[in-house]
């Protein structure tokens, strides 16, 4: 039996995306800066794909800009920031993905200004320690808190925090990967000016993302060169990235109800029977709805088999994550489960769905971790 529950890494592709992608890797070749027939048609699909975000944000298509990965759009945002904007000051949360943290270093050695925020032993954020930091300078700053944490699930009050950015005339970005799709949003209601997402965690393809930048914002050009995503990131574009990336949001946006409600059972249900079958479980930050409904972080007692816990799951055929995937095989505590001081003297796991999953997968991991304990 091989069983995938890492799909905060990454997600299977949906063959209904990938059948709306074909056309462009074969016979649709063109090169949407063309202006012939080949090159207009792959323009054409492009500009769909952008609609779809667009509306799925309710933002403008003016402010939609397709980047290769959330990993770009997050280097975009903070650098450009920066470089624009004028931005003298970044205040983030000690648990951001490492493309976050790794840029703020970057930004740092420049001479920006760079504020942690700690986090709580359920990784979240302390609101009024935020609206403190902001109140004692009046430095141009942004402010970049993840919607939620790729580790432990962890959900963030955007709509709040985005408030109190406005209050301090702060701008507000948040790394909204692991939430793009899995939730709506409604950036005319909150005052967000960026947000990044990429298509690998919603069944989309790999190597392709979007960047929301409010049009109250002029970033200057990130990657130099011709004039494609109206100058703002030049190179040809990826086409059929694009046009998957657009056709698997809009499957999101047309089955979310029915997504979530199959993907939440299944965390229930995983929960429950751990919660059954092995005395000593316990989980990483919150279970309820303050975490994202995809992702459960599951801590187990140390031992030799728990120690080695994702090789022998592996031998078991289940894949599963210790964090996030880039410490994936990694026994050394990730910077995540250090922030919220998890006990080392536990072992994670880190077990994400998706609409492929089902029960009687989670019924198999159960006993194997119930083997090991
Ligand atoms: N931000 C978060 C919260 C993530 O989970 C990830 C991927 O794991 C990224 C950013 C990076 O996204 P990408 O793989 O598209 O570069």
């Amino acid at each position: 039996m091989k069983v995938y529950f890492d799909n905060a890494a990454t997600t299977k592709i949906h063959e209904s995306v990938l059948a709306e992608m074909m056309p462009f890797l074969t016979d649709n070749f063109g090169n949407p800066s063309s202006i012939h027939e080949y090159g207009r048609k792959a323009k054409s699909a492009i500009e769909k794909s952008r609609k779809i975000v667009a509306r799925y944000l309710n933002a403008s298509t003016a402010e939609i800009f397709f980047t290769s990965c959330g990993t770009e759009s997050n280097n975009m945002v903070i650098k450009e920031a920066i470089y624009s904007l004028g931005v003298k000051r970044i205040i983030a949360s000690s648990i951001e993905h490492h493309c976050v943290l790794h840029s703020l270093d970057t930004m740092k050695e420049r001479g920006v200004k760079v504020e942690l925020l700690s986090v709580n032993t359920f990784g979240e954020i302390n609101l009024d320690e935020l609206e403190q930091m902001l109140a004692t300078s009046t430095e141009k700053t942004l402010v970049s808190i993840m919607n939620a944490n790729n580790e432990i699930g962890t959900i963030n009050d955007i709509v709040a925090i985005g408030e109190i950015c406005k209050t301090h005339q702060a701008l507000f970005h948040s790394d909204s990967v692991q939430t793009i799709a899995h939730y709506t949003f409604d950036v005319q209601k909150n005052s967000i000016d960026f947000l990044s997402g990429s298509a690998h965690k919603f069944h989309g393809p790999k190597g392709i993302g979007f960047v929301y930048i409010n049009s109250t914002n002029t970033l200057h050009p990130f990657i130099d060169g011709g004039a494609q995503e109206r100058n703002m990131r030049a190179g040809t574009e990826n086409v059929a990235g694009i046009i998957g990336l657009g056709t698997a949001l809009e499957l999101w946006m047309n089955n979310l109800d029915e997504y979530k409600t199959q993907i939440s059972s299944l965390k229930v249900y995983m929960i429950g029977r751990l919660k059954h079958e092995i005395s000593d479980i316990a989980f990483n930050g919150r279970t309820d709805d303050k975490s994202l409904y995809h992702v459960l972080s599951v801590s187990l007692p140390a031992n030799n088999k728990t120690d080695l816990l994702l090789f022998n799951l592996d031998i078991k055929g289940i894949c599963a994550s210790g964090g996030s995937a880039c410490a994936s095989g990694s026994v050394q505590a990730s910077h995540v489960m250090e922030a919220i001081n998890a006990p080392l003297d536990r072992r994670t796991v880190r077990f994400s769905f998706s609409i492929f999953n089902t029960k009687e997968e989670i019924d198999f991991a159960v006993e194997c971790l119930k083997e090991m304990v």
